[in-house]
């Protein structure tokens, strides 16, 4: 058996935590944790698989990563200068206020087409041609399209085509299927716990996922060939996702 201990800072550590403006960041990404692709820095695990869609695809020459990881620091100053060259409206629907930005926690990208002009803020990212293959292909590694134009009265953001959030995989294949932002998805993930896991099988796992309160810190036996990856959700506990059978 193995033995999973999860203590009340693992709350807000990982690739599922939910960061909006109800939900700041408690626990910063430290830089060893981050490499710089594309002239971006962003989390190593995000930036490795950044890259191999980029392969996949062979898009190098009509994608480029505009954004990447932000300082909170970094995020005032573009909310600032937002708000003084756009105004009020522009900036509360397309810049995160300051220690609320996904930018913050190096798990989330902005894309564009690579075009001679290209808009800092919102640069074009088509749902068509390469960028459509993009967006397709990156569910796959663990990416979601995180700002919808459905889901704004959830997320209190603007629709943007070109910020990506990684989630990892199957996460976000489920909240595609099943039509969930992020905040969606943490309460849906609530519903399912250690004796009732939500279950999703692909062709080579069967991979369980349930979410765990954590009040003071928590311990979890699990087999031995069983993969076991904890996120928080920057809220009151951790989702675990336990890679059970490989057929
Ligand atoms: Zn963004």
């Amino acid at each position: 058996m193995q033995t999973i201990q999860i203590f009340k800072n693992d709350i807000y550590k990982g690739h599922l935590i939910l960061v909006n403006q109800d939900h700041p960041i408690v626990s910063p990404i430290s830089f060893n944790e981050m490499v710089t692709v594309m002239d971006q820095k962003i989390h190593r695990d995000v930036g490795r698989l950044l890259l191999k869609i980029f392969d996949d695809l062979q898009c190098h020459q009509e994608i480029i990563c505009t954004s990447g990881y932000r300082s909170s620091n970094e995020q005032s100053v573009l909310y600032e200068s937002s708000l003084k060259d756009y105004g009020q409206e522009y900036t509360q629907k397309y810049v995160a206020l300051p220690h609320c930005s996904e930018h913050e926690t190096g798990l989330a990208v902005d894309m564009a087409y690579y075009q001679e002009s290209i808009d800092k803020i919102c640069p074009e990212f088509f749902y068509d041609g390469i960028c459509q293959e993009f967006r397709d292909l990156s569910y796959h590694y663990g990416f979601i399209e995180r700002y919808s134009e459905y889901k704004q009265h959830i997320t209190h953001i603007g629709k943007e085509p070109w910020h990506f959030r990684y989630v990892g995989y199957p996460h976000s294949c489920i909240m595609k299927e099943e039509n969930l932002c992020l905040e969606e998805y943490h309460e849906f993930i609530k519903q399912y716990s250690l004796y009732h896991p939500y279950i999703y099988g692909d062709t080579h796992h069967i991979i369980e996922i349930f979410y765990v309160p954590i009040y003071d810190q928590e311990t979890l036996c699990f087999q031995d060939d069983v993969c076991i990856q904890v996120s928080g959700n920057n809220m009151d506990g951790v989702i675990i996702t336990a890679w059970r059978t490989c057929l």
